[in-house]
């Protein structure tokens, strides 16, 4: 489980309570203390009847750094952080008159000061009426730590754990010394006291759980540099008794055995503990380089998502300002930098209307919803559809903090679906149209000019509109078809009714569009069916491909006009003049006869120019040995011209409008 800012507040309120009970213990172990030397209760002065007495003094000096501690417990304001600082510097300074007394062999009559009567009966000589030497050491010691307890400097946090250090030391080596029972420094000092000391140094440990030793702890999933301090610690006796034992059996006794054994052992545990110490810091730097690298990395890779993302991505403090937009917003709204819209208003950025809504939609946002919409937003002269996204982001408790949208330009994706629900739409509706009979098939009669006979018909297709009952001309929907690839369908259908009428003995020509010649499967399929659909059928269907289809796929064409020749169906050029290409080109493909297009036809009395082509147009096909059909053939007056001109065939209105076909 992930350890939250909460979960650490929470450990560190229960360490800082800890830590005011053990300053509660000193007052305790001072105030018994002063009863005892106030009452005559001997055995006050000293927790046990076999332990040294503390003096008055040292349970005063406890006293005062205790209060030093409380003072600056918990979150003090910087009056009790001085006032704090102000009682350890009292203590510290005492502590050193005493030292400065202990140095000089001189009192300076200090020791007096405090319950003068019932210190009276003790020794004058040193210690006496004075704390011992190792408790005014530590008293210094501690003074120190407890006027850095909240100095935050680079060096005051090393310097701290060092001066508790110093100050637990001397305390050590004296229970040691009661321990192993010596006579020498048995006495010195008051075990009571080193209880005192132990209690101070971990009231301001606790109180700092940021610092180390105790930030290890706290924040590290593994123990083992607390269990190695602890080794080390462990190992101060052990050395201790081992050292005293060396210099015992050579002889070294008495002061002198045991100033060589302190020397000793606290070189080695402070080697031990320097070790450990500096293997922690070069870890904890180690660690604290590779995170500042990974977070330094992350927040780059994030910087290099944010400005790549192809959404416009924005989040906005709870006064509206921005704090990070990304590129694809500030193209979106027209910003010319991130850096521009950083810091600014949302209303300064945002068009009217999208400020409007972005305001409704954190009414609802903050009231818990999530957000998802479609959202018009207009840039320049053209109107996107966006999809938007906002959330809130919020803190431990649940306050909202930051509002974050994200904006997607969906412009695209929505024309593409609507692409394809219109085109399914298309072919159902075709499907429809053909099963109920609604896809309708009209004829136009083809005449041959010179005996004015009727020689085929072309099939033209049409549609009837289910609700109006309307008749739509091939303008009306082809177009659609062609868009939604529906061409294969209606050709198919057609070719079936041709294929129908061909069998009742009628000559039909059916148009087939590009789209239906490029499709493999459909041309396999139209050459299949018209294989096995029966005798004398082919030759009954002319097949009509326009000069444009031609042109633009000229292989498809060719395999087409040669295929259908195979078969032994005829394939005319519609639309002739229209293609924009020369007819060298398409002369490869067979052919069976031109279909002058009706543009050059309808006008061509009025308009010398359309006379020539159509002129032109009669002599290719002469010349390449096809016949030619005019088309769009109005008045008997163009039917006599086209006559005159050598046309073969004519079509159009004065000859037969197109009209369903009679079966
Ligand atoms: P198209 O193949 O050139 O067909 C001739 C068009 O000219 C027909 O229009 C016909 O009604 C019209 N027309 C005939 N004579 C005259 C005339 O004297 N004056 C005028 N102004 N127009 C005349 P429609 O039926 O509207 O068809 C238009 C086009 O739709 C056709 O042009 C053809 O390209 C396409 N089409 C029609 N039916 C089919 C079909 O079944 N399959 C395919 N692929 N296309 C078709
Ligand atoms: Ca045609
Ligand atoms: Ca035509």
């Amino acid at each position: 489980m992930a350890t939250t800012a909460l979960d650490v507040g929470r450990k560190r309120a229960t360490l800082a309570w800890w830590g005011i009970a053990a300053v509660v213990a000193v007052f305790v172990i001072s105030g018994l203390d002063w009863v005892g030397w106030a009452t005559g209760a001997d055995e006050l002065t000293r927790g046990l009847q076999s332990w040294p007495q503390m003096p008055p003094w040292t349970a005063a000096l406890l006293a005062i750094l205790g209060v030093a501690v409380l003072l600056q417990t918990g979150r003090p304001s910087r009056v009790r952080v001085g006032a704090g600082c102000v009682m350890a510097a009292a203590a510290g300074v005492l502590a050193l008159l005493f030292l400065v007394e202990y140095a000089t062999g001189r009192s300076l009559g200090l020791d007096a000061l405090l319950f003068p009567d019932a210190v009276a009966d003790l020794p004058d000589a040193f210690p006496g009426r004075r704390p011992s030497l190792q408790a005014a050491w530590s008293v210094l010691m501690l003074s120190f730590a407890a006027c850095l307890l909240r100095l935050d400097r680079r060096w005051s946090q090393v310097v701290w754990p060092w001066a508790l250090a110093a100050a637990v030391i001397m305390p050590l080596v004296t229970l040691i010394a009661n321990v192993f029972g010596d006579s020498w420094l048995k006495g010195g000092q008051a075990n009571t006291a080193t209880v005192g000391v132990g209690l101070l140094i971990s009231a301001m440990v606790l109180g700092r759980p940021d610092r180390n030793p105790l930030a290890w702890m706290v924040d590290r999933p593994d123990r083992w540099p607390l269990v190695r301090l602890l080794g080390v610690l462990a190992g101060l006796p052990l050395v201790m008794g081992l050292s005293r034992l060396v210099f015992l059996g050579i002889g070294v006794r008495g002061e002198a055995m045991w100033v060589l054994s302190i020397a000793v052992t606290t070189t080695a545990v402070g080697a031990g503990a320097f070790y450990i110490g500096q293997r922690e810091l070069r870890l904890l730097l180690e660690k604290e380089i590779a995170s500042g690298r990974r977070a330094d990395s992350e927040r780059k890779r994030l910087d290099a998502v944010l400005a790549n993302a192809p959404s416009a991505i924005s989040v906005r403090d709870r006064q509206y300002r921005y704090t990070v937009v990304n590129d694809a917003f500030c193209e979106l709204f027209g910003q010319d930098s991130v850096a521009e819209v950083i810091g600014r208003a949302e209303a300064d950025i945002l068009p009217t209307d999208v400020v409007a809504r972005s305001r409704r939609a954190d009414v609802r946002l903050l009231a818990g919803e999530n957000f998802f919409e479609e959202e018009p937003i207009s840039r320049a002269d053209e109107t996107l559809t966006v999809l938007t996204q906002r959330f809130a982001l919020r803190d431990d408790n649940g306050a909202a903090t930051e509002l974050v949208t994200i904006r997607t330009d969906i412009t695209h994706r929505r024309k593409a679906l609507q692409e394809i629900a219109e085109r399914r739409r298309w072919h159902d509706e075709i499907a429809a149209a053909i099963a109920e009979d609604r896809l309708l098939v009209y004829s136009q009669p083809i005449v041959d000019i010179a005996s004015r006979d009727k020689v085929g018909e072309e099939l033209l297709v049409r549609f009837r509109d289910r609700e109006t009952g309307q008749i739509l001309p091939p303008s009306g929907f082809l177009p659609q078809c062609e868009r939604h690839d529906l061409m294969p369908v209606i050709d198919r259908y057609m070719l079936g009714r041709a294929i129908e009428l061909a069998g009742r003995g009628r000559n039909v020509n059916v148009n087939i569009s590009g789209r239906t010649i490029s499709d493999d499967g459909v041309m396999t399929e139209i050459f299949e069916t018209l294989k096995s659909s029966g005798p004398h059928i082919d030759e009954k269907i002319i097949f009509e491909i326009t000069e444009t289809t031609a042109v633009a796929s000229h292989a498809m064409a060719k395999a087409f006009s040669l295929g259908m020749a195979g078969l032994g169906c005829r394939v005319v050029l519609d639309d002739f003049g229209t293609g924009y290409g020369s007819f060298t080109e398409l002369r490869h493909l067979k052919l069976y006869s031109l279909k002058i297009d009706q543009s050059f036809v309808r006008n061509m009395l009025n308009d010398a120019d359309d006379e020539r082509v159509v002129n032109t147009m009669v002599f290719i096909a002469n010349s390449y040995g096809l016949s030619s059909v005019a088309e769009g053939v109005e008045s008997q007056e163009v039917l006599d011209r086209l006559a005159e001109l050598g046309a073969q065939r004519a079509q159009g209105y004065h000859l037969g409008r197109p009209q369903p076909v009679v079966w």
